[in-house]
């Protein structure tokens, strides 16, 4: 093996002196988040769900709501998919809460509703990777599990000065993140430390440096290369899309249209809502197979859903007697928020009826 040089070997100690810094100020100064406060496998599961599609404080009443709605694993494993779908309204990207349900029913199956102790079987888990395992397994039973997320790539990446693409850090940080997280006890510490780490100092934009705990052995700053890591991403051109949502009452009840079980979005509730373009501008929603006599207009609500900005106008509608087509159905006033709404959707209910809505998402 090469012998180090003093100028490694006092690298080298300033970053385990870093270390020993970044765990005694997340003792100190880390957030006090309620599923910080369990070492329940399922709950942390499903904070860590949670918290790859929003930000903590929108997470922390979607989580109470959803332990308190299915509070272990076999109540998820039994729950009706469109229950679980209501409880995840609102946070997007639906794909991600019907695996927490396939997942579950796999856990019941395959460990009698427990977590595997073991990062491979837990990997074979539906919807569950590399990042989800080494979460659940280092905080909940502590086992040296690494994990990478975008926060502790950033870190690694700056503490390190390592600049490359997003893709090539990724793959790197794993090898830091596998190198790094103690073989004995404190990986949950040490890796909750690394992601409280980027959440709150080393952040995506102007990093507090002048706070950090590992700032005496952070090489991006000593190099003064801090806003050259992470490398921008290349965004890909927006998309305008225009819609039409249909707003329609008859006797207490709101008509809603389900969407289509494949696809964006599946199998969830939305007010009917027809595209329109420069190439299409009708008004009629032909798509949705039903004569809607078009009212007054409501208001426009914008949503963002990845590269798609989408403005949506809501007109109120008229439908005549004709029975409805299939996905479409009248329900009643007080039962729609039960319904697995869309993102859209709330928007809408909430400008045309004052019906609640919860945080942005898909
Ligand atoms: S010193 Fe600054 S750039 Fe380096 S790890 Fe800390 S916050 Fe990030």
């Amino acid at each position: 093996m090469p012998k180090k040089s003093s100028k490694q070997g006092a690298t080298e100690s300033a970053r385990f002196e870093g270390r020993a810094r970044l765990l005694a100020w997340y003792r100190r100064e880390r957030r006090d988040l309620p599923w910080r406060r369990t070492s329940d496998p399922y709950a942390i599961w499903i904070s860590e769900a949670m918290l790859q599609q929003t930000r903590v404080e929108a997470v922390i009443g979607y989580w109470q709501r959803f332990l308190a709605r299915f509070p272990d694993v076999r109540a998820l494993a039994q729950a009706p998919e469109q229950d679980v779908l209501a409880a995840w309204s609102g946070l997007g990207y639906y794909r991600r809460a019907r695996a927490l349900r396939a997942a579950a029913q796999a856990l019941v199956e395959r460990h009698d509703g427990e977590f595997p102790r073991d990062a491979e079987l837990v990997r074979e888990l539906p919807g569950i990777g590399p990042y989800t395992a080494g979460a659940v397994l280092s905080i909940a039973f502590d086992l040296p599990e690494p994990l990478v997320d975008g926060n502790v790539a950033r870190v690694f990446a700056r503490w390190f000065a390592h600049e490359a693409d997003a893709v090539a850090t990724q793959k790197w940080a794993w090898e830091r993140a596998r190198e790094l997280v103690p073989t004995g006890a404190g990986a949950g510490e040490w890796n909750q430390a690394l992601m409280e780490l980027g959440a709150t100092v080393c952040t995506p934009q102007r990093p507090r440096c002048e706070s950090c705990p590992v700032a005496s052995s952070c090489a991006a700053l000593a190099r003064g290369v801090v806003a050259r890591i992470p490398r921008p991403k290349v965004r890909p051109e927006p998309v305008d899309v225009e819609l039409v949502a249909w707003v329609v009452e008859r006797r207490g009840s709101i008509l809603m249209e389900e969407r289509p079980a494949d696809g964006r979005m599946a199998g969830l509730w939305q007010v009917p809502t027809v595209q329109v373009s420069p190439a299409r501008p009708e008004l009629f929603p032909s798509r949705l197979a039903l004569e809607i006599e078009p009212g007054p207009e409501l208001g426009v609500e914008r949503h963002a859903i990845t590269r798609h900005r989408i403005r949506m106008v809501l007109r109120r509608g008229e439908v005549g007697r004709a029975s409805l087509p299939e996905r479409l159905r009248w329900i009643p006033r007080d039962e729609v928020t039960a319904l697995p709404l869309t993102g859209m959707a709330r928007k809408a209910l909430a400008q045309a009826f004052g019906i609640g809505k919860r945080p942005s998402g898909g």
